[in-house]
């Protein structure tokens, strides 16, 4: 039964909240309009909410779930959640104590993945059963809410309708939409991603990559192949139908896949002006636009400054990813990565040239970890973090991606930690995620 309803005019849209007997629910609230880092549950964008004493759900633009935290001594910490992202995958959001997260992935909230990947902290948060439950029993929770609440007036009578129509066959259903827009799922977003907290829409201008490297968990069999401008106008209208009105809350695009940076410069600002205007990110609630991309060291050292500049042009951040993974020749031979040490060295110290040349465009490297590697492999990694760099410097982050998946290495952390100790660049550790 209604109890209050309360109307309130707050920038372009109308937000409503409606109190009933065992739940409040607000339709188009206002989170940040940035994609700031901070150390309490903050959400983006404009989404609804339903509270309840047990729980907290909240749904994108189209009324799809997309966080859940329950209340109480039955959840792990009251300042952790579960979100679902646009692939459907549940990701469980934890502070590990708040003790050394941010220092090792630049970022207060530790994401827990549910497929293999290759972090190296966190806990098993999804084996404890009330984070089961809640992935296991929202929508029944949901359609209880609707059933409790018949006496809702229209609008929130539309919602609860939405709501419960966007059940997790029809969530699924939708996720395989995306990947068939792309040619197939996302097997991983660059780390730079998390600066949009993966709220990413893909776009593939090309597909495969060169190298084909041997210790590559997440490669494709296709050869590198750049994509037509018909399919990436294809890709851009079946996001935009995908997304419906959730499409206000992107600002962020990821040009895939493993080497976008390998494309023609005039494919690669096709897919760029492209999207920035099909996708009408200009004009998000969110502030900003962001374009995050891979390029591998061929790609990188071939761009040409015209490409850079006519970048530095656009009115967005553009966050290049390259995969260095070792400037050590016996590592680069044992991970079967057809490289010359020389080469990863050159493109090292482009991408310091290019990072304190163009303000809007930040370029990133990943070296791999493992405890099986060449000492001369984090000989290396120290000589280029520390000795190669005058000065500290807040741009051009560095990744360490751990080889091995599901496997947490207190060692690898240890070293970590020595290693951000000694690098002049914001070093951090890759947690792979896909989309
Ligand atoms: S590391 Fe990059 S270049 Fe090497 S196989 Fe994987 S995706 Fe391809």
């Amino acid at each position: 039964m209604t109890t209050t309803g309360e109307d309130r005019e707050d920038g372009n849209s109308m937000s409503t909240s409606h109190r009933f007997t065992n739940c409040t629910i607000s339709l188009r609230k206002k989170g940040s309009d940035r994609y700031i880092k901070i150390s309490y549950p903050q959400r983006f964008g404009c989404y609804s909410e339903i509270e309840t004493p047990k729980a907290l759900y909240q749904f994108n633009l189209n009324g799809e779930i997309k966080f859940i935290r329950y209340k109480g001594e039955r959840w792990l910490d009251p300042q952790e959640w579960l979100k679902r992202t646009l692939g459907n995958d549940w990701v469980y959001y934890s502070t590990g104590g708040y003790t050394g997260v941010f220092e090792a992935i630049g970022e207060y909230y530790l994401p827990n993945l549910q497929y293999p990947t290759n972090s190296l902290i966190g806990g098993k948060p999804f084996a404890h059963p009330s984070i089961r439950q809640a992935i296991n029993t929202w929508h029944d929770d949901l359609v209880e809410i609707r059933r409790e609440t018949g006496d809702a007036p229209a609008d929130i009578r539309e919602f609860l309708d939405q709501v419960v129509t966007n059940n997790p066959v029809v969530l699924a259903e939708k996720a395989r939409r995306l990947f068939n827009i792309s040619g197939g799922r996302v097997s991983v977003l660059p780390p730079d991603a998390r600066h949009c907290d993966y709220d990413i829409l893909p776009l593939n201008i090309a597909s495969g990559c060169l190298y084909k490297c041997r210790f590559c968990k997440v490669k494709n069999t296709t050869p590198f192949s750049e994509k037509e401008p018909a399919d990436i106008d294809d890709q851009l209208q079946s996001l935009r139908d995908l997304c419906g009105e959730d499409l206000a809350n992107y600002n962020s695009v990821f040009l895939g896949d493993h080497d976008a940076l390998l494309c023609s410069s005039k494919l690669l600002l096709y897919g760029v002006t492209s999207a920035y205007e099909r996708l009408a990110l200009y004009s998000s609630f969110m502030r900003g636009v962001q374009f995050f991309l891979f390029g591998s060291v061929d790609s990188f050292l071939s761009a040409e400054d015209t490409l850079f500049e006519e970048l530095q042009r656009i009115p967005a951040d553009f966050y290049i990813n390259i995969g260095l993974e070792s400037a050590d020749q016996q590592t680069l031979e044992i991970l079967g990565k057809p490289l010359k040490a020389v080469q990863v060295e050159e493109a090292f110290k482009k991408i310091q040239m290019i990072n304190d040349r163009y303000t809007n465009i930040e370029v990133t490297a990943n070296f791999l970890m493992d405890r099986k590697l060449p000492a001369n492999h984090y000989r290396q990694l120290h000589r280029l973090l520390g000795e190669t760099i005058p000065r500290k410097k807040p741009k051009g982050s560095v990744y360490l991606s751990p080889l091995k998946f599901d496997s947490p290495s207190r060692e690898l952390v240890f070293e970590f930690n020595h290693l951000k100790l000694q690098s002049r660049l914001p070093t951090f550790l890759y947690i792979i995620q896909r989309l």
